[in-house]
């Protein structure tokens, strides 16, 4: 027997935790399904400084908050990963892995997920020196030496962290500016303890007995190597829509920015989209809670409309 729902929302990141807290406030009956940690991607975050009115705010507290505001609202979270969805007459069927949904709408809040670098014994050295979240492993390198692989917002932020739990911070980036914000930028280059390389390019881990021993780089202008001895290496090289089961629907293969509204709707009836999965130009926290209030109210109307 399937559950049945107003409005289900797979993803309880900032952008649906938002649609959920605007949906169950709008009448609806809200299920919000996470197959992870609520809070999604903010949660690495220690100090979101760029967040309208709440500066200095830390990723986690602010995750607390919204799970706390979207559970008081009568939204139900439920631990459970989505991983089908087909259209029915009048609704749609969810399947997870645990249950299986029958929701008038449905919002795909699925966000994304870090990109690896691609090199041999990545996956083998994955918490044994190499790692994709500095908040949460940062703390384990204390006084060491370790680097960042990236040159965006997230590797920027990552190394100012970590510039102030570890003895250095090599700081790797492919071109020869960042892409990160400029106050951030500024930041980084005030820091004694961070060093810079750019124009350079990771070509192998190094490592002894299962265990990260270091980084071969190269620098691309004139292809010399170097073997840099490093305890960790943080990968912030971008991310991936998590897509892959739901965006077959909407015209596109595999793992695929999400085409919807600025309401969120699709194309079609009763399916929403919200937050970083969806086709945009700007993916921060203040556009994933602008997302998921818009398309939280858009699907609670429809879920309504069908009554
Ligand atoms: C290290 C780091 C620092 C950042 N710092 C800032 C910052 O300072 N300021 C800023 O504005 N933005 C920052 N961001 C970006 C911000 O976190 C994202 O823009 C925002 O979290 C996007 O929200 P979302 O809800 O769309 O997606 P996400 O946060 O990615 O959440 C999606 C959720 O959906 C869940 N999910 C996925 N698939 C399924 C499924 N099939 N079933 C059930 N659940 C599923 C995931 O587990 C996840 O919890 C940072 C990101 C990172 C990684």
């Amino acid at each position: 027997m399937a559950t049945n729902t107003d409005v289900l929302i797979i993803g309880a990141g900032p952008a649906g935790m938002t649609a959920g807290l605007y949906a169950a406030r709008a009448g609806a009956k809200v299920i919000v399904l996470e197959k992870e940690t609520p809070g999604g991607q903010i949660v690495f975050s220690p100090k979101v400084d760029n967040y309208p009115a709440l500066p200095h705010v830390s990723g986690s507290d602010f995750a607390e908050n919204l799970q706390n505001q979207l559970e008081e609202s009568g939204a139900e979270l439920r631990y459970e990963e989505a991983q089908k969805i087909e259209r029915r007459e009048k609704s749609w069927k969810v399947w997870t892995d645990a249950e299986e949904y029958e929701a008038s709408s449905v919002i795909i809040a699925a966000g994304t997920m870090h990109r690896r670098l691609g090199l041999a014994e990545e996956e083998e050295l994955t918490g044994a020196g190499v790692s994709y979240c500095a908040v949460c492993d940062g703390p384990f390198y204390h006084g060491q030496d370790v680097a960042v692989v990236g040159g965006g917002d997230t590797a920027l932020q990552d190394a100012l962290f970590l510039s102030g739990i570890c003895r250095t911070v090599t700081l790797i980036h492919r071109r020869e500016e960042f892409r990160g914000e400029k106050v951030l930028q500024d930041q980084v280059r005030e820091k004694k303890n961070i060093i810079l390389k750019m124009n350079c390019v990771p070509e192998a881990f190094l490592s002894e007995d299962g265990t990260l021993t270091g980084l071969t780089i190269r620098r691309k202008t004139d292809g010399a190597q170097e073997n840099l001895t490093v305890s960790a290496v943080f990968v912030a090289v971008g991310s991936d829509p998590q897509t892959e089961a739901f965006s077959a629907l909407l015209g596109a293969d595999g793992a695929a920015y999400l085409p919807a509204g600025e309401d969120g709707a699709t194309h079609l009836p009763g399916l929403f989209v919200a937050g970083d999965c969806r086709v945009k130009g700007l993916r921060q926290l203040a556009t994933a809670i602008g997302d998921g209030a818009c398309a939280g109210m858009a699907a609670a109307r429809y879920a309504e409309g069908q009554k």
